[in-house]
């Protein structure tokens, strides 16, 4: 069986990744097509101006929505009388559909194409290791050192665990051998299927003709919670300021490298703000991550300072965890077959507060630098007034005696 799949959503999720200088750049997404379908205007969903508070609603927890469970919950009390005690999907549908009217047109035709692209792989592609996307069992997923740490949740208990070979990049071991295998057959499975149907899927970034967006293809969930569980308390401790203590969303997915696969990936910055790349696998040389300094959008093309230099070689099992905004790249795998599990998370209160700010030296190296040389020449202005100010006290005490 073939598939036309949607191509057309615009994959805001793997908005790239910005390509810095003309190293490999990456492609833009194309825009949103042509006649695309209008919105829909359910004129029949509405709600109470008043909420019922004696109702008590559903938990929405768990589920794969588009918007907080605590949304939901919370709306439940403003549905008319008659849908208050329906089944929880009926007043799920009628309650995404009134929020969806609020979103941009665009983004809301994207939402939904999307979430028409998913359910087709979803429903049709046989899945071969369930418990990749079942309940995660974090036994079976991590080694103990790494689990160790999370429990105990303090920066000591991080630190004992992590070598921080250049300010701002972490590096630990995290996955079992077994689950990188499942993994590894997972995806290997996954593209036969895609080969073998002619499923047209969306990669997962622009800048990749390999690799397989995780969250497409069911395990949105066990990433939900790899993420709010376990990379969230980290980077509460070491990105706190760009946002790290309250990541909210995520993409998700595995790049394929090799000779047959994606070769390299060219210079540039993550569309997140915190990004864990775990190696899985297999055998292979090359492939190394060369990282270049800190940098917010209006700084993102200065140069490197040379303390900023920094490579990394991958071990399958380890991770690294770094600001999406840490300048990097991956070098040629020479030979044989790479594969990187990549987290990207991101804040929406922070890419709010973001559009508001122009002085990033918290995290930008070059807004840091031009900050301090500012205050460098303002003290050095003081000094300057001071002296002169002295002089001509002096000159007048002169002429006075
Ligand atoms: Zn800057």
């Amino acid at each position: 069986m073939a598939f036309d799949s949607a191509r057309t959503s615009e994959a805001s999720d793997r908005r790239p990744e910005q390509a810095i200088g003309h190293a490999n750049g990456g492609a833009l997404v194309p825009g949103l097509k042509n006649g695309a379908t209008p919105p829909p205007t359910y004129l029949t969903h509405r709600l109470r101006l008043n909420p019922n508070s004696d109702h008590r609603p559903d938990n929405y927890e768990g589920l794969d929505l588009e918007f907080s469970p605590l949304i939901f919950s919370s709306l439940e009390r403003y549905l008319p009388p008659n849908l208050l005690h329906q089944a929880r999907d009926v007043k799920l549908n009628y309650m995404s559909e009134i929020l969806l009217r609020y979103y941009p047109e665009n983004e809301r035709i994207r939402l939904q194409k999307h979430r028409e692209y998913r359910q087709k792989i979803i429903s049709n592609y046989q899945r071969l290791h369930l418990e990749l996307y079942n309940n995660m069992h974090p036994t079976n997923f991590f080694v103990p050192s790494f689990l160790k740490a999370i429990n105990e949740n303090t920066e000591q208990a991080f630190r004992n665990i992590m070598s921080e070979p250049s300010p701002g990049i972490f590096t630990f071991e995290m996955l079992q051998p077994r689950f990188c295998e499942m993994l590894l057959a997972e995806v290997e499975n996954f593209e036969k299927w895609v080969h073998e149907t002619k499923f047209r899927i969306m990669r997962p970034s622009t800048m990749n003709k390999y690799g397989a967006a995780l969250d497409d293809f069911g395990m949105r969930k066990m990433l939900e919670k790899l993420m709010e569980d376990f990379i969230r308390p980290i980077s509460k401790v070491f990105f706190p300021e760009v946002g790290g203590s309250i990541l909210d969303s995520h993409h998700g997915f595995v790049l394929e490298y090799g000779i047959d696969r994606d070769v390299d990936m060219g210079f540039h910055v993550d569309d997140s703000e915190v990004s864990l790349n775990v190696c899985v696998g297999k055998q292979f040389s090359g492939g190394e991550l060369f990282f270049r300094g800190v940098r917010c959008d209006e700084h993102v093309n200065t140069e490197t300072k040379p303390e900023e230099v920094f490579d990394y070689s991958h071990v399958p099992g380890s991770a690294v965890l770094h600001r999406g905004r840490h300048r990097h790249g991956a070098r040629a795998t020479t030979a044989g077959n790479r594969m990187n599990l990549l987290l990207w998370c991101r804040s929406s209160v922070f890419r709010e507060s973001r559009k508001y700010q122009k002085d990033f030296s918290s995290w930008c190296a070059e807004c840091k630098r031009e900050k301090k040389e500012r205050q460098r020449q303002s003290v050095a202005a003081i000094d300057m007034k001071e002296i002169t100010g002295h002089a001509e006290e002096g000159g007048a005490n002169c002429s006075l005696s």
